[in-house]
């Protein structure tokens, strides 16, 4: 027996979203409340500068999910990523390839490139594959078209960012502002891609014939969409990233509204380049902190079953039950006494002190 203190045993965290080739940043770029446009900007020109391979930066960013609690993860991953990492890793990582062609002539090899990572050879393989085709102002609408049937086809998860900022919807409803003029500065502006009178439902509508989907942010979701992915619940799910949120000052997220609805609200930590750092459990403190209405089970639940959930394998990882893998952490909890123990667990600094991981085998064991 070992005694481990005043402690809370949890289920494994989910990370339901990240980028961790941006994990060796100290601080996310840019500044608080800045455009989001402006912000991918500087996520641009970092890809055109940096030298070499992501491998130290992912690295680093898988160790630091695990000493943070993380147990499964699902990873945005560009197509020069590195299996190897991931295949070594105990984390149970679903790899999203990324997608971003918003012209047709870039479309063939990545489509032949994602149809290799949803089939991959080999029998020892420790994660799982998943498609990423980016988001509406990055993907052609063929692309997403032919990543919703490959989806369908090789049922695998398909992650797609969507409602994000008010810029987007600005792009879908009228065709202009400031994406606008970031896609004529690349140079991939087709205005026919943008026809007005768009909105986030059209591509929930076109997402739903996915094997199961997961939006990504969804900070300006209005009700009807709100509805519709509550009704689409069994394969569609929301990631909403606290603390990038934060960063951007976006409007008031839609959370309460969601779990009322009984939308699948998944957390996530998005990257380095947005949050301070890779922390789950910081963001399921954030969410405590900002939505004092939403009891603290239903927030645990976010940050653990809820993510498995949404990545499809809530039968194997998310709670603590006879048939699920045993992927627990242990949190050291403040010495005082409260009536409800999730708030010793939330309204604290007190880190992970312990986790036990049971590597997923290749068998999908
Ligand atoms: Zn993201």
């Amino acid at each position: 027996m070992e005694d481990l203190g005043n402690v809370a045993i949890l289920p494994g965290l989910v990370n339901a979203h990240a980028h961790l080739e941006f994990s060796d940043l100290s601080e996310p770029l840019g500044e608080p409340g800045m455009g989001f446009v402006d912000w991918i900007r500087l996520v641009i020109e970092r890809f055109r500068q940096r030298p070499g391979t992501s491998e130290q930066p992912v690295r680093h960013g898988l160790e630091e999910s695990i000493r943070w609690g993380t147990t499964a993860l699902g990873e945005i991953a560009q197509p020069n990523w590195l299996a190897d990492l991931f295949e070594q890793s105990v984390l149970d990582t679903t790899v999203f390839l990324e997608l971003i062609a918003p012209t047709p002539q870039r479309m063939a090899p990545l489509l032949e490139l994602a149809l290799r990572h949803v089939r991959p050879v080999g029998t020892s393989r420790h994660w799982r594959p998943g498609l990423s085709p980016h988001a509406p102002y990055s993907v052609h609408p063929q692309l997403l078209d032919a990543a919703v049937s490959l989806s369908a086809a090789e049922r695998v998860p398909l992650a797609f960012h969507l409602a994000e900022s008010r810029e987007e919807l600005e792009l879908l409803r009228s065709g202009s502002g400031p994406f606008r003029g970031l896609l004529e500065e690349l140079g991939t502006c087709d205005p026919e891609l943008f026809p007005p009178g768009r909105r986030p439902l059209d591509y929930l509508k076109q997402l739903a014939a996915a094997h199961r989907t997961l939006i990504i942010h969804g900070n300006y979701l209005d009700g009807e969409e709100i509805a519709f992915l509550a009704g689409h619940a069994e394969r569609m799910s929301v990631v909403y990233c606290p603390r990038t949120h934060d960063y951007f000052r976006h409007d008031a997220y839609p959370l309460e509204k969601m779990l009322a609805a009984g939308v699948v609200v998944a957390l996530g930590t998005d990257s380095r380049a947005s949050s301070p750092d890779l922390s789950l459990l910081g963001e399921m403190r954030r969410v405590a902190r900002q939505f004092p209405s939403i009891a603290g089970d239903v927030i645990l639940r976010l940050g653990t079953l809820h993510g498995a959930l949404a990545l499809g394998h809530g039968s194997e990882v998310g709670s603590l039950e006879p048939g699920k893998r045993a992927d627990l952490i242990v949190v050291a909890l403040p010495e005082r006494d409260a009536a409800d123990p999730h708030e010793l667990l939330f309204d604290s600094d007190k880190p992970v002190i312990k986790n036990y991981i049971s590597r997923r085998g290749a068998d999908g064991g």
